[in-house]
């Protein structure tokens, strides 16, 4: 069994890396395990924070490391709130204020100018100071509602209509209006896991090979 450690304290994000490895023959641990404490996020884009964690999870750990970063990029605000999607109103992790500020921000812009990606990059690295790490990027293009609907889900997803929506949910909804499968096999998240997992096997196959 390979080890490896996430970089989240998030039992969620675990138990679905968890799941899709085990097949694969990766154990997956949490960095809370080994009391890792939190890394400063300096980065200025999804990949370069992803990579951060991941060497920091790795250095203190010894182990092979893998993290996320995710958020919302808005065309029309040059792709803000982006690496500040969790503390855009200045609360970190204030969900309604957050999406209340987005909406302020974009009261003014017409539909048909409201396009936006959620974005999520997983990075993995085998060691602290690998050099090649594996990168999975996934995103969700959709459009900012005008006002906010649905229950499920968090962060901005009551203001997000995915422009695949409709084949997920047979019709045009917010993210908030999806089930969490539903959610699953369309979001920038479920596409970033999924390609982690085919590139992570082609590690496995590398490592009997050598
Ligand atoms: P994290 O990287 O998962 O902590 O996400 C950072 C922030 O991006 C969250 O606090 C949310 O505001 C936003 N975000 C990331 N993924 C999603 C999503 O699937 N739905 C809604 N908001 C999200």
């Amino acid at each position: 069994m390979h080890k490896l450690v996430l970089a989240t304290g998030n039992k969620g994000k675990l138990a679905e890396l968890s799941a899709l490895l085990a097949p694969f023959d990766w154990q997956v641990l949490p960095q809370s395990d080994f009391q890792v404490p939190d890394a400063i996020e300096d980065g200025l884009s999804f990949i370069e924070n992803a990579l951060i964690k991941a060497r920091h999870a790795s250095r203190l750990t010894g182990l092979p490391a893998v993290a996320d970063d995710s958020g919302l990029a808005v065309d029309a605000l040059g792709g803000a709130p982006g690496i500040y999607s969790a503390r855009y109103a200045g609360e970190h992790g204030n969900d309604l204020k957050n999406l209340q500020q987005l909406l302020s921000d974009l009261k003014d812009v017409p539909q048909g100018e409201r396009a936006a990606q959620f974005h999520c990059v997983l990075a993995f690295v085998r060691h602290a100071n690998d050099p090649v790490p594996v990168i999975a990027h996934g995103i969700w293009h959709g459009q900012i509602a005008f006002d906010a609907a649905g229950s499920g889900g968090f962060g901005y997803d009551p203001i997000f209509i995915p422009d695949d929506a409709q084949s997920a949910a047979s019709t045009q909804c917010t993210a908030a209006e999806l089930t969490a499968e539903q959610k699953k096999q369309v979001s920038h998240r479920g596409k970033a896991l999924r390609l982690l997992v085919s590139l992570l096997k082609g590690e496995q196959l590398k490592g009997e090979q050598g």
